[in-house]
């Protein structure tokens, strides 16, 4: 089942009257699937940041409609404000959550910009990922000269617009729309009440960097002496190296440190073509994608690094608190803990949760809900305010919230027992093949940290990891093949009184009953899969675990064979002949495989079992 969710940040110019805004967001809301996060106005800059989450089609007809609602009701003839901008929704980025790349985020951006031309006639730029030119990248460069200057921006043929005409519209102004990626907003928490502390490290981490000094008195950075371009030496800001031209240190950053640093001076307002005498020498800062300052918040009576990451998958936020804490601990500091400023993405935080597990020599590939909880434990996310993983992360895996795995085992047993269909063999053989996936996992994970060959110990991890995976998705086919069911029986309910009715019912049967065999399918392949994860983990295993991944395997088979019973008594009554010729083809390649596969396990299984039993005797 894929689990796609677009996050959709668009900025409208309006700040003040509420109520219009209220129109917009309602027109947002009216899409099926959205969800409203925030809705954050600002008087001063008469603006309103709107945040929404969906699947990528609705989150696209969402912002379609915002757009659109958004030219009706406000008129940028009579706006004023402190925040640049240059139409009525200003800007509007999509940004990838969950089972979506930034890419196919620009290509939202394109669908909705191509519309927004085509239906309202809106002259629409692209900017960032979506960009359709490389000086259109940047925000600030497609917005300058704003609203005010967009009727002679139009007519520059430079400043075509991608989609739309290139026509002033005085109510709506000029839609800006791109892609980019999640901006995680995290917060650090020191022992101190002292914001120049958490300056002193803020500074260290970002990638503007800082004034570079040196002969330092204390710990603390900011002790030191200054360095300016004084004419005579050019000093690199990292070290005691000092150039004799600006070229020859510009090479030694670019070698010994990595990094630009023309670039770096333009990121403090210094054109270093203008040259630089007189000027202050700047040092890197540890992460790029990372803009930090220090702060004192009053309520919680702790000095903070407030902190922006806008590419959390190059600079992840467990990279950034641990260097942290090691500067924190030089300079006598503790960090006490660490705050995520609204939502956080699934893959963030399960990233950091990995991380940690790595740190304490644990295997990474436990149950999901493990993972995050090791996150919060470690990061200290509930050290100033609580931590609900729930409410905290967006795009969690699909909630096992349906009737059946929320049962006890007790329960699922005598629901399994009634005199009802389903949960029937389908359910079951989803279930038997997780039990086999879980304990393909456990042989895996216990016995990581202790074999001999750095082979072994890949193995073994690939098989934690399998296992948790197909664990996880055959739990979700155990509910799935009994809805499955329902929707074939859904089906069959329909009015039959015409002869369009009965085609249409008819219709409506075949496709339930192509669904109801995607699932058993599914599961059968699935569990192709845990047999060989529970072959991996026992050639590598502990011996002690032997006769568990034995029962992983058989599992698995059962699981297997299940599966391919369940896809083939649903094909008796599948009208395609190409359809079912095709699938029952692929079940019994698919069986002997297992069948082989499942010989194999079991004899090199027994056979480890024999020889211990043999030296014991
Ligand atoms: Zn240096």
């Amino acid at each position: 089942m894929s689990h796609r969710i677009v996050e959709c940040v668009p900025n409208f110019s309006e700040g003040r009257d509420m109520a219009k805004i209220k129109v917009i967001t309602d027109a947002i809301e009216a899409v099926a699937g959205i969800r409203l996060l925030d809705v954050d106005p600002g008087a001063d800059t008469n603006r309103t940041v709107v945040t929404f989450v969906g699947g990528p089609d609705q989150v696209v007809e969402a912002a379609f409609q915002a757009v659109k609602t958004a030219a009706q009701v406000l008129d940028m003839a009579s706006h004023h404000g402190a925040h640049p901008r240059m139409g009525a929704t200003d800007v509007c980025p999509f940004v990838p959550v969950e089972g979506v790349t930034l890419e196919e985020c620009a290509e939202l951006a394109r669908r909705l910009g191509e519309r927004v031309g085509r239906e309202l006639e809106l002259p629409v730029y692209l900017y960032e990922q979506a960009a359709s030119r490389p000086e259109r990248a940047n925000l600030a460069v497609v917005r300058k000269g704003e609203y005010e200057g967009l009727a002679e921006k139009l007519k520059d043929p430079q400043w075509a617009p991608d989609f739309g005409p290139a026509r002033f519209s005085p109510r709506a102004g000029a839609l800006i729309t791109g892609a980019r990626e999640f901006l995680v907003a995290y917060n650090i928490t020191l022992n101190s009440r002292d914001k120049a502390h958490a300056t002193d490290i803020a500074f260290e981490l970002r990638e503007k960097g800082r004034v570079a000094r040196r002969n330092q008195t204390s710990a603390f950075y900011s002790s030191g002496r200054e360095l300016v371009y004084d004419g005579r030496t050019y000093p690199c800001g990292n070290c005691d190296f000092d150039g004799a031209s600006f070229q020859e240190v510009e090479q030694h950053c670019k070698e010994s440190h990595g990094y630009d640093l023309r670039r770096l001076l333009s990121l403090n307002g210094i054109d270093s073509s203008a040259g630089v005498i007189g000027r202050k020498v700047y040092k890197a800062g540890l992460f790029t994608h990372c803009k930090a300052i220090g702060w004192y918040v009053d309520s919680y009576k702790r000095a903070q690094l407030s902190i922006n990451l806008t590419d959390y998958k190059v600079t992840p936020p467990q990279a950034v608190l641990e260097a942290t804490r090691r500067m924190a601990a030089d300079r006598g500091l503790v960090v006490t803990g660490s705050e995520i400023v609204g939502l956080v993405p699934f893959q963030a935080l399960f990233n950091a949760g990995r991380f940690y597990l790595k740190q304490q020599g644990k295997s990474p590939f436990v149950p999901v809900p493990d993972v995050l909880e090791n996150a919060v434990f470690s990061m200290g996310l509930a050290d100033v305010a609580p931590f609900e993983i729930e409410k905290k992360v967006l795009g969690l895996p699909r909630k096992l919230d349906h009737a059946l795995v929320d049962l006890t085992c007790a329960e699922l047993v005598d629901e399994v027992s009634r005199d009802t269909p389903a949960p029937g063999g389908g359910s079951i053989a989803a279930l038997a093949g997780a039990l086999g996936a879980g304990l393909a996992s456990m042989v895996a994970n216990l016995a990581q940290g202790r074999t001999r060959s750095a082979q072994a110990e890949a193995d073994l991890l690939a098989a934690a990891e399998q296992g948790q995976r197909l664990k996880d998705q055959l739990m979700l086919a155990v509910d799935d093949d009994t809805n499955a069911f329902n929707a074939y029986m859904d089906a069959r309910r329909l009015p039959q009184a015409s002869a369009a009715e009965k085609a249409e019912r008819e219709a409506r049967m075949q496709d339930g009953l192509k669904l109801a065999v995607a699932v058993p399918w599914g599961t059968a392949k699935a569990c192709f899969e845990v047999i060989r994860a529970a072959q991996l983990a026992m050639q590598s295993g502990n011996p002690a675990s032997i006769t568990d991944a034995m029962v992983g395997a058989q599992m698995g088979f059962a699981g297997l064979r299940g599966g391919i019973w369940n896809v083939l008594i649903n094909l008796k009554d599948i009208t395609d002949p190409a359809f079912n010729a095709d699938l029952r083809g692929r079940c019994a390649q698919l069986l002997a495989d297992a069948a082989a596969l499942l010989e194999a396990t079991l004899a090199h299984g027994d056979g480890k079992l024999a020889a211990m039993l043999e030296k014991k005797n």
